[in-house]
């Protein structure tokens, strides 16, 4: 095939401690040229072991307001308390360059995203119950008994949005659902060509 293919714009979101970073970093590592991650800005803090450029962008809320201001986010949204966003420059770059890019981010900036871009693909992903999501967030042991709290009443209220999303995945086990995931955005990609 001598055609390049045309990269999508894939939204990926999922309850907190679903195991949405997980998935991705290791559908990123399967498939390195087919996919970019787009990183976010966001005024929360980082958690232990969390890198600056490539977990997110963590700046003040100055400068995201200022960011906003000079209209370089496509998106974004407030999370418990905090501002995230996402970045025009890469995602735009990326796509141009052939290659799928994949913002992992929640229900609000999903739905403004499928706004501009109609052929944007959202996907959900889910825990296989409710106990699961609250023991694999306490699990992680980066979040207070409060925002934990806060993040499954969230969750509560994200579950009435998911009919909006194309797809809903749930991580049973994190090999799985990395091939499902894989395998829907490549007949998406696929479907795209022939349109
Ligand atoms: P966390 O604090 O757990 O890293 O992220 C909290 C929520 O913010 C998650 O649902 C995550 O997907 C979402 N999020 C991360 N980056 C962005 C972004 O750029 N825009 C929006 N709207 N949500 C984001």
């Amino acid at each position: 095939m001598s055609e390049k293919q045309k990269g999508i714009l894939v939204v990926v979101s999922g309850f907190s401690g679903v195991g949405k970073g997980t998935i991705m970093k290791k559908l990123l590592e399967e498939h390195r040229d087919d996919y970019a991650l787009s990183v976010s800005a966001t005024t929360r803090s980082p958690r232990a072991g969390e890198i600056h450029g490539k977990s997110y962008f963590f700046v003040s809320k100055e400068k995201f307001e200022d960011m906003i201001e000079k209209d370089e986010l496509i998106e974004y949204a407030q999370y418990v308390g905090n501002y995230y966003g996402t970045p025009k420059e890469y995602v735009f770059n990326q796509l141009n360059d052939g290659k799928s890019v994949i913002l992992e981010i929640e229900i609000q900036g999903a739905l403004k995203i499928k706004e501009q871009f109609k052929d944007t693909k959202l996907l959900f992903i889910t825990a296989p119950s409710a106990k699961e999501l609250k023991s694999r967030l306490e699990n992680r042991g980066t979040e207070t008994e409060d925002v934990i709290s806060f993040r499954m009443n969230r969750a509560v209220e994200e579950a009435e949005e998911i009919e909006k999303y194309d797809y809903l995945v749930c991580n049973r086990n994190v090999e799985e659902a990395v091939s499902k995931v894989h395998t829907i955005i490549q007949n998406c990609r696929f479907n795209n060509l022939d349109e």
